[in-house]
């Protein structure tokens, strides 16, 4: 008998001694976990490409109930990522982005069913080809609303009445967004057009998202990665190699 069989989703795997690796999962009954692959470094390998970043798995997972290393028996390949990452470096930079992140934002051992809909959801996304920096926006910002970290879009964070249509002001040290009666806001500042654009992300699957015009989603890249920072404490690898080369390639 496994002690957990799950459908999941590979987060990343690294090499253990000569033949094995440590895969790190988001499984949909368990949050995030750890288990050990035996022989998956192997030419003939049972596991083969079912262990890529967010390959979609049914797994069973052997080990003792609340131990912090599982061993990895069966892992069928539910849904390969290759397909999404083959359209192109953006996609598969964005992919290894989206991977990091979700590591980073789960807990060990704590099933987050939401925060595992939107993973499968986006990846799927962006193999049917939804604009990549859209659905890089769709997850940072559900994910930071998941957890509790997106400010509300229609109270003030300092007084709690509703704030009027226009651009949003967010004040840091009230960690959301305030009306202009509660003073000057330390920003930034969201433009209107790009706050419309925030309750399309809030109120649409991901392959329903449009490509916006650059003012629409441009300002919330700073304002999410400033709010991931601040969470997590530390900067994503993955998201700094993506800049680099969007920029790299950008004219
Ligand atoms: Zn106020």
């Amino acid at each position: 008998m496994p002690a957990i069989a799950s459908d999941a989703l590979v987060l990343r795997a690294f090499n253990l001694g000569e033949t094995s690796k440590v895969v790190v999962l988001l499984t949909r009954e368990r949050g995030k976990v750890r288990a050990v692959a035996k022989g998956a470094r192997g030419a003939r390998s049972r596991y083969q490409s079912a262990l890529e970043p967010l390959s979609e798995v049914r797994v069973s997972l052997h080990g003792r109930q609340g131990a912090e290393l599982f061993r990895l028996g069966a892992c069928e390949l539910l849904r390969s990522a290759f397909p999404a990452s083959g359209r192109g470096l953006d996609v598969a930079l964005a992919l290894s982005y989206f991977a990091e992140l979700l590591d980073a934002f789960a807990q060990e051992g704590e099933a987050e069913d939401a925060v595992y809909r939107l993973a499968t959801a986006v990846v799927r996304a962006a193999e049917e080809g939804t604009d990549i920096v859209v659905l890089t926006r769709y997850i940072e910002a559900w994910l930071l609303r998941l957890h509790g970290i997106y400010p509300p879009l229609d109270r003030c964070a300092a007084c709690a009445r509703a704030l009027p249509a226009g651009p949003l002001r967010y004040h840091g040290s009230a960690h959301g967004f305030i009306c202009e009666a509660c003073g000057p806001a330390s920003g930034p500042v969201i433009p209107e057009a790009a706050r419309a654009f925030i309750g399309e992300l809030f109120h649409r699957p991901p392959a329903a998202l449009r490509t916006p015009a650059p003012g629409e989603a441009g300002p919330l890249e700073a304002f999410h990665h400033d709010l991931i920072g601040r969470h997590l404490e530390r900067d994503l690898r993955s998201y700094r190699v993506m800049n680099d080369v969007a920029r790299g390639l950008r004219p």
